[in-house]
Parts: C-alpha cells; structure tokens; sequence
C-alpha cells in the first residue's frame, strides 16, 4: 500500500453476518464457533469481514461495562476472537455497530425512545415493526451510544466500523426533540406534511440537520481515538423518502459510500452510479443479501443472479459484499459460502483492472431535497404515501439510457462545480432546488451545455417557498402560468416537426398519466409540441367522452416540448415528466431529444439488446480502456449473446490492441471514421474488455 491508499481501496470480496438473535432460549448462539466462522470466510475467497459488536437486540458481543452482553455467548469476547482469528488469516475487519435501533437501550431507558405523531413508540406499533425498538439520537441515548463507540475503539483493533441505521426510523416527537426545536426555533413541531409550509420544511431541514450532526459525533468519536479507522454510515437510506432525513451530506461522515438493497439490476445500476459520484474514496461498496430478501433465512438466490449481482457492482467499480444471517443457535449453512467462494475466486482475476475515470456523458441531477411527493400536502405525518415522483423519475432515465448504452452518471449537489464534463444534464421533475443549483445549471447551459429539465423543475425553493416562475424561466424560455386541473394529458407535436416524433400524430398524441404545468412561451416558434387536453375533467365521473378512457379532444396552445438555445448551450424543456413514463413510444421520444442534443455522438455505441449493459472507465496511466459489458435478464439463467458490435471513440489515440480480459484473448478491430469497432463473439453474464492505446 502506498502511503495514501487506504486497507480497502483494492478490497472487492466483502461479507456480512446478521447476528440480530435474541436471548431468551439459551440455545441461542450457544453453538457460535469462531473458528468455522473464520474458515467459512476462507471458503468464501472474502478479504473484508463485517463482523458484529451488537445488533438491533441491543446486546453487545464483547464484555461491555456500558451495556448488556448477549447470555447466549456466556461471557466469551466472541468480537475479540473473531477479530484475531481475520487478522491470522489476512481478513480485514469492519465492525458493525447498530445505531438508534437497539431494543435494549428502549426497554431501559424510555425517555430514550423516539415517539411518533400519534404519541405511541415503534414497540407500540402493530405487526413486525413492533419488533424493532429505536431511540432518539436526540435523547440521552446518544451519550449511551457513543459512550459504547469509545469502548469498542479503545478495546479493539480493526479497519473499519460500520454504523447501521443511521437514519430517523420515523418523524420522532419526544420531548428532547420538542425542546430542542423549541429552543432553536421558537416553534412547535408540526404534524401536518406541507411542502409548501415553511414551518413544515424548516422542521424536514432541523430533522436532516440533527441526523447529520449525530453522524458526525460518531464519527468524529471514532476518528478520535484511531483515526486510521475507516467509518462507514448505512447509506441505502440516501434513496429513501424523506421521512429518514437523510442529505446528501451524510456521505460526507464516511469514508465511502455503502448501503444493502434489494430490488433489481435497475436499482444495482443507479445506486453504484449514485455512490460512484458522492464517494469520499472509492471503492463504493453495495450490499446485498444471499437470501432472497432479509425476511427468508433459508431460500439462496440462484448462483446466476448473485453472479449478475456481483459483477454489475464491479461494472461500477464497486466492491460486492453479501448478507448472511446466522442460524439463532448460532450455526451458519457451509453451501452458501461455497458458492461465493466460487463466484468471488473468478471475481479475484478482474480485480487489478478495475480503476480509471468513469465515463459519464450524460449526468441525472439526483436531488436529496426532492424526496417527497407534493401530492401528500395536508397529509397527517404518519399518513404519508412514501412516494418521489422526482426518483421515479430520475430511475426511469437510467433505465432508458442503460437499454440504449448511453453512457451516464447519476449526479448531486456535490458535482456542480463539473458540470461541464457532461454532455447532457438531465433535470428529472426536481421538486426543490436552492440558488446555488439554480446558478450553476444556468450558467452551464450559458457556456455550451445541454439540459433536459421537466414539470415542476426549478418551482419550489429549499423553504418551501413557491416562486411566481421558475427560477430557470429564462433557460427554459417558458413563464408559469399554472397547472393543468386533468392529470390525464397529451402531449401534442407541431405539425412542422412531426417526423421526430414516431407514429404518433397530431390525433393520436403521447398520453401522460399526469398533470403538465401551464406557460407562455417566450417565442412561439420555440415550441415544438403543445399540451391537449381530454373533452372532460377525468376527476368528475358524471361527465365523460369514453367511458374507459379520456381521449384527446381540447387542444391549447400552452408548450408541452420547448426546444431552444440559450447562450452557448442548448435545451430542452418538458411540461410534464415525459422521462418517467414506463411505455417504449415515450422512451423512444425522450432518447431521441437527447440524442438530438448530443449531435457529436456519444463516447461508445453498443449494438445489443435492452439486457445488456456497458460501462466504461478510462485508465489514462495503463493508455487503456476498460470495457464491462453486464448481462442481466429478467429471467435467469441468461440466454448468451453473440457478436456484438462495440464502438469507441478514437479521440486521434493511435489503438494497439484489443483483448478480452483476464486471459488477454486479442480480438480484431478496425478504426472507422471516429470509431474504433470491435465485435464480442459472445456474451454469457459478464466480459470485460481491454482497449490499449499508444
Ligand atoms: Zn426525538
């Protein structure tokens, strides 16, 4: 390691064991070996292990003299032997430390509990959340925490320490957090979501704040005392609605960035994208269970989905780490670890080519302040639905530009200083934006870039204020007027530039499941499609044209495309959020007001099917391009593809050679125009490609 590399900036092979095991059955982790943990974790080809200090239970695996140690383990440091053995065995160490959620701490200290709206704690709740106690960082819990923090550091060598939970499991009303917001605000809490409320917005802003400090406490307490320790806070929470009170700023508290999920590739994709740009140091890390889900404890996903886990993390540049969950007698299942042994010892052989600049030509601004739906004002705090039509929308994007191989990034606040790297900056429905984006995106455009902005961009403030216009009206070349009362719309083209717009005609316009925001264009002939709207208001049942569905039978003048320039740059804005609908005729029109904007081409072209994706990454030191092409299908295992054509941009480089990677197997290539071409004969789940230049 040189110097100002840190343990885990080449480590790729990573694993977690859930021990969240009660200890009322005196079975429970009776039967926990060190030893077989340690030797599974060889068989399983791992270099980092997560290993628990505590788990949500609140008992602790070392002999705490702050807390209360799990029975099941009789007094033995199970934490301290874990440790030595990894350390034997060249295994480095994060440990896992459960903040706010800690069942313990609740039962013994109920000022410590956070209290939602109705006045009722998470143990009152019905169903499984009952099973979860979560305390206020607010609270004196918090002294309790890091007073545990302090032991563990001063008691325990490892490399990392992970802080799960750290996030507000629900909109705590307790009286630490009544007072301080009374102390610092001279306000009662509200209960009544209004993201047009300023007292409502100031309270999300207060609740971030205090979340935010909290991770920094921890961290800083660990940094402390060895600040060669790396922290990591649970950041799966950074696509998760509002209601956690989780900034973009939390990443800041972390060595890198690193979070367990479980949807799907598109999810894998955006996430390692996400992380990619937000990361302190890279490798980002994504997590994921062997299980199904965390609710099953026996069902393994098939071994071709774990692959394709894998190597789409890899496709990002990330580090893979998988989820067990320990039997409660304290026995883990050997089959498992075989298989990731398998998949993680091919893994191994990629492992010194993954680095580089990522290449990223189109960048989706994801905005943290945007995680909400304006449909919930005047909702009650604990009827929220949950739903961010903005990350609906920004995924939807991904999902586009990923079955076109357009190369993207997925870009925040912390980018906006480089902005200019990108081709294209999309605004997907942005819900809230502050002076400081609404500058640098103006200023982008003005000196040469190209933007995608829709529906509510640039509308709202940070405080919940509601402008007269948009704060981006001069970039748009549209002034708000208002919104459309229907929320079944049409998007209209102009007869001058129909052959754009595929099959769909002035009669039979694009249909959005939405409402789209009114305005007056700043120059007419800048409007290239206009919004229809239904004979009747869809939401009035005692009126209708059709008694299925609301066809198009009032047409208006107000803008639903705006095509135009603006200094140097160019733009486009769209009155509703055409790039979040999932059907192919709407996905096909938004690639190609994107295309239209990137007239140069873009860095690579793939032909391949939706299934496939590419990522590149650039090593300019090695005079090479790193190619990942991911097959990921809806049905597993995957049907191989073959031959296909791959383009990069030459950039004048003078091109030595082309070979699939590990084994350096040369493929033919020749040099078109501004594209060097290559074909894959076959791609079965994953194939990494090595472009040499001189
Ligand atoms: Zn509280």
């Amino acid at each position: 390691m040189s110097s100002n590399e840190k343990w885990f900036s080449r480590d790729y092979r990573r694993n977690l064991v859930d021990m969240h095991i009660e200890d009322w059955d005196e079975k429970f982790l009776s039967q926990f070996d060190p030893k077989r943990y340690v030797e599974l974790l060889k068989v399983a080809n791992v270099t980092t292990a997560m290993i628990y200090a505590n788990s949500h239970v609140g008992y602790c695996y070392w002999p705490t003299k702050i807390g209360h140690m799990h029975r099941g383990i009789k007094g033995r440091d199970i934490l301290g032997e874990v440790i030595e053995l990894c350390h034997k065995e060249g295994i480095n160490v994060v440990i896992y430390y459960s903040l706010i959620y800690n069942n313990w701490a609740c039962e013994k200290e109920p000022s410590w509990r956070i209290v939602f709206a109705d006045g009722k704690t998470s143990r009152e709740t019905q169903a499984r959340s009952g099973r979860y106690g979560v305390c206020c960082p607010n609270s004196g819990y918090r002294e309790f925490a890091l007073a545990q923090i302090e032991e563990l550091c001063s008691n325990y060598n490892f490399e990392g320490i992970f802080f799960d939970m750290t996030f507000w499991p629900g909109v705590c009303y307790c009286n630490s957090c009544q007072e301080r917001f009374f102390k610092e605000t001279g306000r009662e809490l509200p209960k009544v979501i209004n993201w047009e409320d300023t007292d409502w917005v100031k309270f999300q802003r207060k609740r971030e704040e205090w979340l935010l400090e909290f991770a920094h406490l921890a961290t800083n307490k660990v940094k402390s005392i060895n600040p060669n320790v790396s922290v990591e806070h649970q950041f799966s929470t950074c696509v998760a609605d509002w209601g956690l009170g989780v900034t973009s700023e939390i990443s800041e508290a972390s060595d890198y960035c690193g979070g367990d999920f479980y949807g799907g590739l598109l999810q894998e994709s955006f996430i390692c994208k996400l992380y990619y740009n937000l990361t302190n140091n890279q490798p980002l890390e994504f997590m994921t269970s062997r299980c199904i889900n965390l609710r099953d404890h026996t069902t393994t996903k098939s071994k071709e989905l774990l692959k394709a886990q894998v190597y789409s993390a890899l496709s990002n540049g990330g580090a893979f780490l998988f989820i067990d969950a320990i039997d409660p007698i304290g026995t883990l299942n050997r089959k498992v670890y075989e298989t990731m042994g398998n998949i993680y010892n091919t893994v191994r052989t990629y492992e010194e080519y993954i680095n580089g600049e990522f290449c990223q030509d189109i960048g989706i601004y994801f905005s943290f302040e945007s995680k909400f739906d304006p449909k919930d004002n005047g909702r009650n705090v604990l009827e929220s639905t949950h739903k961010q039509p903005h990350l609906d929308s920004a995924l939807s994007v991904a999902k586009s530009l990923i079955s076109n191989h357009i190369p993207f990034g997925i870009i925040t606040k912390k980018n906006l200083s480089e902005l200019l790297k990108y081709k294209v900056i999309i605004l997907p429905n942005i819900l809230m934006m502050d002076e400081e984006e609404v500058t640098a995106f103006r200023e982008y455009v003005a000196s040469g870039g190209k933007l995608y902005a829709s529906y509510y961009t640039s509308l709202f403030d940070k405080n919940g204020n509601k402008r007269e216009d948009f704060m981006l009206a001069d970039v748009f070349g549209v002034s708000y007027t208002g919104e459309t009362q229907e929320d079944v719309t049409y998007i209209t083209p102009c007869r001058e530039v129909l052959e754009g717009f595929g099959d769909v005609s002035s009669q039979y316009p694009f249909t959005l499941f939405s409402s789209q925001i009114k305005t007056n264009p700043l120059k007419k002939e800048e409007v290239i499609a206009t919004i229809s709207l239904p004979y009747t208001d869809p939401s009035d049942p005692t009126m209708f044209a059709s008694i299925h569905s609301d066809p198009p039978g009032i047409s208006t003048e107000y803008p639903a495309i705006v095509r135009r320039r603006f200094g140097k740059g160019e733009v486009v804005w769209v009155a509703g959020p055409l790039e979040g609908v999932d059907f192919d005729p709407h996905r096909e029109l938004f690639i190609k007001l994107i295309k239209s904007l990137v007239r140069e081409g873009f860095s690579f072209e793939v032909d391949a099917p939706k299934s496939v994706e590419v990522t590149m990454f650039h090593q300019e030191e090695a005079g090479r391009y790193i190619v990942n092409f991911l097959n990921f299908q809806h049905e597993l295992p995957n049907i191989p593809i073959f031959n296909i054509r791959f383009r990069i941009k030459t950039r004048d480089k003078i091109f030595s050679k082309v070979v699939i990677l590990p084994e350096e197997v040369p493929l033919n290539f020749e040099v078109r125009g501004d594209y060097l071409e290559v074909e894959v004969p076959k791609l079965d789940t994953y194939l990494m490609l090595g472009i040499y230049y001189r």
